[in-house]
């Protein structure tokens, strides 16, 4: 779907900007601070353990339509996968060898589209928190796109918020599934599952796990499904083999595209990288982003406006950003 550029007009609701702390949140997400350090919990995380958590509840109360109560990923009665087991007296033998295709096969044979296994590192993990397990499978699942397509979700035609609670409760279901299976077979398994925060930072878990580059727009590019896709995460200290991160040029491209920057209403897109704790990124102004995120049902157009999100498109892209790197290849050959 090519949308024209946004006018860039958006003015936040006064009710929503009298909410936002005194603090900023591209401060709490570090943005220009140059050396490493963890990250920060931040509007999604509960209310009490951040300094969004007032504006995250005057969101919540003022602008989800009671429709969404059904298939809400806040909704208890949900399914969002079944009650966890506990872990089995008897550990099943087995090395990295046997158990890494296994656990793949499990997630993908189950509702899941992605699959990749990546350690626990100091940047996956929330200041505050602990993951106790080594390890991480990390699942992705793909929105259904022409619901994506119609981001932004409004009263009248709410299909790209609804399948965005769908995703992450389908997101849930496999990892509580995961867990469970690898609880059965003697091993420590935690569930992670979006969108409320915990302990886990799921997107650079995901790209180093192999699921794709961050974009432009704050989230990430995969080969096969562009941004239109969600995460959930199992922890475990099960043996497995780890992926490596997978770049096929969606950094590249995104230096020279505007798409979701001229689409984001409030021009909370950022054209060029910023360093954010210490890593030089691509970066969303989160001041700017959340009041229409906020108003318009978890906005979702950058994601959905991403040439790589429109299938069959991420391929072509692909194989022109292939060309290319060749063709400098070639030429730096030559000099
Ligand atoms: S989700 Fe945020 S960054 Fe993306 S288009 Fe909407 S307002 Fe802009
Ligand atoms: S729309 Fe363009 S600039 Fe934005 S993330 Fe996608 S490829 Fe990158």
């Amino acid at each position: 779907m090519t949308r024209p550029a946004h006018k860039h007009d958006y003015q936040p609701r006064q009710d929503i900007l009298d909410r936002f702390p005194k603090i900023s949140g591209n401060e709490v997400n570090g943005l220009g601070e140059k050396e490493w350090r963890a990250p920060s919990p931040f509007f999604w995380h509960p209310p009490d353990k951040q300094t969004h958590g007032g504006l995250q509840q005057y969101i919540v109360s003022q602008f989800r339509p009671p429709s969404i109560e059904d298939r809400s990923f806040r909704n208890p009665t949900v399914d969002r996968g079944p009650e966890l087991v506990a872990v089995a007296s008897e550990r099943q033998p087995g090395g990295a060898d046997h158990w890494t295709p296994a656990i793949k096969e499990f997630v993908l044979a189950d509702e899941a589209d992605l699959v990749g296994v990546t350690p626990v590192t100091p940047e996956n993990v929330y200041t505050g928190y602990e993951i106790a397990e080594p390890t991480l499978v990390m699942i992705g699942v793909a929105h259904e796109y022409d619901k994506l397509a119609q981001a932004p979700g409004s009263p009248d035609n709410p299909s790209a918020y609804y399948d965005l609670h769908d995703q992450y409760n389908r997101a849930a279901r496999v990892a509580a599934r995961l867990t469970n299976h690898i609880r059965a077979l003697g091993y420590e398994a935690t569930p992670f599952l979006g969108p409320m925060g915990g302990a886990l930072n799921m997107i650079p878990a995901a790209i180093a796990a192999g699921f794709g580059e961050l974009g432009k727009h704050g989230s990430m590019i995969n080969r096969t499904f562009g941004a239109g896709f969600r995460l959930s995460a199992v922890a475990t200290d099960m043996p497995l083999h780890m992926d490596k991160p997978d770049a096929f040029g969606a950094d590249d491209f995104c230096l020279n595209c505007q798409v979701c920057t001229n689409a984001c209403p409030p021009a909370a897109i950022t054209p060029n990288k910023h360093t954010v704790r210490g890593k030089t990124k691509w970066y969303v102004d989160f001041d700017k982003c959340i009041p229409y995120f906020g108003e318009h049902m978890a906005c979702g157009i950058c994601i959905a406006v991403c040439p790589y999100t429109r299938p069959g498109i991420a391929a072509r892209l692909i194989e022109k950003m292939a060309r290319r790197t060749a063709a400098e290849d070639g030429n730096a050959g030559a000099l």
